[in-house]
């Protein structure tokens, strides 16, 4: 039998992409600005309700890009573990308590509950589930029903059954829990789909991208995906570092895929669907797959089946 070594499209084992948080479109536009020359891609993780303009607008604006649900309102959601007593009093002034839940403007079913970073916002379960559905029936109608395949937990994955439950029964093809790996898999591809975290942020961006460029060939995919939001870049003074990544790891394709977090993860899916046998590979997926035979670069079609 013949040596089979996947590959991405380009040949390379080496993923690269993005996942940005928030629809922060001041931020975003900068960003798209500096990676769409160099052919990086990723994608863009969006709250429906900070989306203002009309639907024609954000198709043309995050063309060629991937796109995910990060619900509308951005809420924590109530944790089964959290004990907070609810105080039938509006949010103000209050002294700082983290232990207790104040009425939202927002109206019933919110919350506002100091943290160490300021006020926050809660969303009981229902109004929680509606902060997803409705930023769902948002993109889906702006970008179409198959684009928006991903969900991004607003803060972080939280603890709370009901809504964990709720997520996966929406049949999302990946769920990012949060971020930040730096990296402790060796750049494998997220063994959770269903929890996944990215690699680097902006300000560990070309250390951690430096570490994955230097990381010999294993022969098998990998993965590497930088967050979190374009503000961050902002906040940061780092734009002329995205730019230097953008100008050293872009227009590379030979060496990186670059990709959306779905294409990634359906391409991953499709090549373990290959069938090799002593005369034959079959490729009965949709995608054109890349594949190394005894060392030897073949292509095979989508539902493809090849002699060898
Ligand atoms: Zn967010």
């Amino acid at each position: 039998m013949k040596k089979l070594l996947p590959a991405y499209p380009g040949f390379t084992r080496r993923a690269l992409t993005f996942t940005i948080d928030d629809a922060n479109l001041k931020y975003d536009k900068i960003f798209i600005d500096i990676v769409r020359p160099y052919g990086i891609r990723g994608t863009f993780n969006l709250c429906a309700d900070r989306m203002d303009r009309e639907d024609g607008f954000y198709r043309e604006f995050y063309n060629g890009f991937g796109i995910a649900n990060h619900t509308n309102n951005h809420p924590y959601a109530i944790a089964d573990n959290d004990r907070s007593e609810f105080v039938n009093e509006p949010a103000g002034n209050q002294p700082v308590d983290t232990d207790l839940f104040y009425l939202s403007p927002r109206g019933e079913g919110y919350y506002m509950k100091h943290t160490q970073r300021g006020w926050r916002e809660w969303a009981d379960d229902e109004r929680y589930m509606d902060c997803v559905t409705s930023c769902q029936s948002r993109l889906e109608r702006i970008f179409g029903r198959e684009t928006v395949n991903g969900f991004v937990w607003p803060y972080c994955e939280q603890n709370n059954a009901k809504i964990k439950a709720f997520i996966k029964s929406l049949g999302f093809g990946s769920v990012r829990k949060t971020g930040d790996l730096l990296d402790t898999t060796d750049f494998a591809l997220p063994d959770d789909r269903m929890a996944w975290s990215y690699n680097a942020h902006n300000t560990n961006l070309m250390e951690v991208m430096e570490k994955y460029d230097s990381a010999p060939d294993n022969g098998s995919l990998r993965f590497f995906a930088f967050g979190v939001h374009s503000w961050d870049f902002e906040r940061d003074g780092d734009w002329e570092k995205l730019a230097a990544f953008a100008k050293k790891y872009g227009n590379r394709p030979t060496d990186y895929w670059y990709a959306t977090v779905d294409e990634i993860f359906a391409y991953a899916d499709a090549v373990k669907e290959l069938k090799l046998t002593d005369k034959t590979l079959e490729n009965p997926t949709e995608l054109t797959l890349y594949v190394e035979l005894d060392g030897v670069k073949t292509v095979i079609p989508p539902k493809t089946l090849l002699p060898i």
